[in-house]
């Protein structure tokens, strides 16, 4: 007996690539609906496809854009090696029903002349910001373009980038956009190891031995949810766990407070980033878990998301 399944329901699979400013500009004029947005740096994986998802199940419109932001790199940092595959994007997108991808030239965004920035002036001191001097004033200002030249609905970021995800929710409120700031959970392999383009770099010995960084996160959090509140004890069980693996060069350990991103300094009193920063080989990896409260949650609680008055 042939058993026959019903196929599954497919979008028309028309997909539009924009390259062109003016031209995203002119398109976006004439959507109408709740439009979500996923800008990325390409050569994607299932983390970006778990946010393209997202946005294709509650928006009427959805515009990816894949652009490796040069402003974001620091001089010796991996612009040039950071892996691309346009075509490769593309299809997987138009799988994902994607409806509109934004994929302009640098040139085209940075024009000579070019002059403007966005920066903010607390949160990017800390972690990624105070190792990589110049970088988040490359993400808020380019988000900030993207934003404007496709005027979201909601717009979708990953946990996996943690402080990047609180400065441009902070973006968000301080520059009054009438958006939604999306943060969706961290999409991992089955080892543990954060889903992350710069895995590429990795060689496979090298990504077996990566899946110490969630290793240390979980020994904090199995700790904190066991009720440690020293921080102190926390960074130490991340860095003690780290040592562990010979190849694992730790750039920092963190235990911030989630609100601030200051270091906390002895008893934790409310919900912390986790986070750390780790050489492997020759890849930079990152990775973090919310301790004392999810992504959602802080949306609805943190201090200032309440209106005054
Ligand atoms: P990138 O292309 O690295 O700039 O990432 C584009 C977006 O995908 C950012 O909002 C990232 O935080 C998010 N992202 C990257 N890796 C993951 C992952 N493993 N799980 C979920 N989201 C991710």
């Amino acid at each position: 007996m042939t058993v026959t399944h019903p196929a599954p329901p497919t979008r028309s699979p028309v997909l539009t690539l924009i390259e062109d400013p003016a031209k995203m500009h002119e398109v976006r004029r004439r959507l109408r609906g709740e439009i979500g947005l996923v800008p990325t740096m390409g050569y994607l994986h299932d983390g970006h496809l778990s946010l393209v998802r997202r946005a294709r199940a509650e928006n009427d419109v959805v515009i990816t854009t894949i652009f490796v932001n040069p402003t974001q790199f620091g001089p010796g940092e991996d612009l040039d090696a950071y892996p691309r595959d346009l075509p490769r994007d593309l299809a997987l997108l138009e799988q994902e029903g994607v409806d509109i991808v934004f994929a302009p030239a640098a040139e085209a965004l940075y024009p000579p002349g070019y002059q403007t920035w966005v920066e903010l002036s607390e949160l990017p001191r800390h972690l990624e910001g105070a190792r990589r001097p110049g970088h988040f004033r490359g993400v808020t200002t380019i988000v900030t373009k993207l934003f404007n030249l496709t005027r979201p609905t909601r717009a979708y970021f990953g946990q996996k980038d943690a402080q990047q995800a609180l400065i441009l929710r902070r973006l968000v409120e301080d520059l009054n956009y009438d958006l939604e700031l999306v943060i969706c959970p961290t999409m991992r392999e089955a080892s543990g190891l954060a889903m992350s383009s710069r895995n590429t770099y990795l060689t496979p010995e090298e990504r077996r031995r990566a899946a110490v960084l969630y290793r240390a996160l979980c020994a904090a959090r199995d700790a904190y949810l066991a009720g440690e509140r020293d921080a102190r004890r926390l960074r130490r069980l991340m860095q003690d766990t780290l040592d562990a693996e010979p190849l694992a060069q730790t750039e920092y350990v963190s235990i911030a407070d989630l609100a601030t991103l200051e270091e906390v300094p002895a008893q934790i009193r409310g919900p912390v980033l986790a986070s750390l920063a780790v050489r492997i080989g020759k890849a930079r990896l990152i990775d973090n878990l919310w301790l004392g409260t999810s992504p959602e949650e802080w949306g609805k609680t943190r201090p200032g998301s309440q209106p005054v008055g």
